[in-house]
């Protein structure tokens, strides 16, 4: 018998509930159901199953061991192996397909070098190589031996990460992680947060687009570039906007020899090798928030930022042609360009795991299991990510990282 309309939906209630299950959202589920089993009841609310327009589906996707900050170069670390890891840790979930692998291409980052920037780049290399990273820095004659491509000319020599970098498939994460989780007991719904019901100064529940309102001990925001939107919901604010990023896909008439890393220009544009064809993207010029519906291209860009800088770094870029665009939001941190990770200290039970900027999906492995942590076990187990405490944000005491892209 179909049920009257002015009937209420039938209310549940969750132990926890993640808004947003992209792969920050699914990674803290994955961790979730890897240390509580069946015990707990958690749903993950998506607003957009197909992903589309996530910043997780639009990444660009690399990783790399190149951080000023020792607790960066540890995230990263956990994450290399997670990604190595991955189709062993993925088996059980997909027992009569192949699990997945990631498509790690291993090519390194190379960070192009100023004269005056030596000196804080060789110290960099060397707590990267204290950490047990593999990073060398290159004089500029060696650097040109080693890739006769680049223009050293201006040059005072480049940061080359040659092991435990590169890119891999971001998709292929996320789709794991969300069938690990599923398989694991989590239920995923299609379906947006709209709204939350505080009480005592804590979320008691969560109203659903569909007017369904779902009660629940833990919330953890990992809406991404919409992060706000679910804070405003409990009074609260952090400095993260969706900040627009442009990715072009070109063909090159002169091919690029040998194992190509991932190129960190002088001017902030980076290029790497896709199959035959290449990968760029910079710091676009006017950078601020959008909004969250926009991403229009600006082709402009391409033509005048990105293609002059690559142009001048590697001369056999010449004549180039763009085969592919798009936009992505990077949900940005405007106080410090790095992650949120932790409990509201007065909304105690709202979790954030947002602002992770550009570098959000190479360090959720580390970040879903460090809220599962913070969640199940009262404290961090593994890495202590204390540093990215919601704390520093109302004391204006930036998280500082040299080496942020
Ligand atoms: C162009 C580009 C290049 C990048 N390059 C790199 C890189 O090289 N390396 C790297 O590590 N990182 C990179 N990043 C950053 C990385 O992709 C992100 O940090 C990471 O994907 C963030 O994941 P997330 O799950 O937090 O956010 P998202 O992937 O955006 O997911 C948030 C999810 O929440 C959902 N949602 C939002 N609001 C609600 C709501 N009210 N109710 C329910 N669901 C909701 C959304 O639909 C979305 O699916 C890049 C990002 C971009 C855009």
């Amino acid at each position: 018998m179909p049920i009257p309309a002015y009937k209420a939906p039938k209310s549940r209630a969750y132990d926890i509930v993640i808004a947003g299950g992209a792969v920050v959202g699914s990674s803290t589920a994955y961790w979730l159901s890897q240390k509580l089993g069946r015990e707990a009841s958690v749903l993950v609310v998506e607003r957009d199953s197909s992903y589309e327009f996530s910043s997780t589906a639009l990444s660009t996707s690399a990783i790399r061991q190149q951080y000023s900050n020792p607790i960066n170069v540890k995230i990263s670390q956990f994450g290399i192996e997670f990604i190595r890891d991955f189709p062993e840790r993925m088996a059980p979930f997909f027992r009569d397909e192949a699990a997945p692998d990631l498509g790690f291409r291993e090519h390194g980052y190379l960070y192009c070098v100023s004269p005056e920037g030596v000196d804080p780049a060789r110290e960099r290399v060397d707590l990267q190589r204290s950490l047990g990273a593999h990073t060398v820095f290159l004089e500029p004659g060696p650097l040109k031996e080693r890739f006769p491509w680049l223009n050293v000319d201006d040059l005072g020599g480049g940061a080359w990460g040659a092991r435990d970098e590169g890119w891999f498939d971001s998709m292929g994460m996320l789709n794991g992680l969300r069938r690990a989780a599923r398989c694991s007991g989590i239920e995923y719904i299609d379906n947006a947060v709209i709204g939350l019901g505080m009480q005592g100064g804590r979320v008691a529940s969560v109203r659903l687009a569909t007017g369904e309102e779902v009660a629940c001990g833990v919330l953890v925001n990992a809406a991404g570039p919409r992060a706000q939107q679910i804070c405003d919901m409990a009074g609260l604010s952090i400095p993260v906007a969706p900040f627009k990023r442009y990715s072009f896909v070109f063909a090159s008439c002169t091919p690029i020899p040998g194992r190509m890393p991932n190129v960190i220009d002088l001017s902030g544009t980076f290029v790497r090798p896709e199959g035959e064809l290449f990968l760029t993207g910079n710091t676009p010029l006017n950078d601020g928030p959008a909004d969250y519906d926009d991403f229009e291209i600006h082709h402009d860009e391409f033509d005048d930022r990105i293609w002059p800088a690559l142009w001048h770094r590697i001369p056999d870029f010449d004549a180039l042609r763009v085969k592919q665009c798009w936009t992505g939001h990077y949900e940005y941190n405007m106080l410090d360009h790095n992650g949120i990770v932790g409990f509201h200290p007065e909304v105690t039970n709202f979790m954030f795991a947002n602002g992770f900027s550009g570098h959000g999906l190479q360090q959720s492995p580390a970040v879903g299991r460090a809220v599962a942590e913070l969640i199940v076990d009262g404290g961090f187990q593994t890495l202590d990510l204390s540093a990215f405490r919601y704390e520093r944000i109302p004391l204006n005491e930036p998280f500082v990282e040299e080496a942020v892209i």
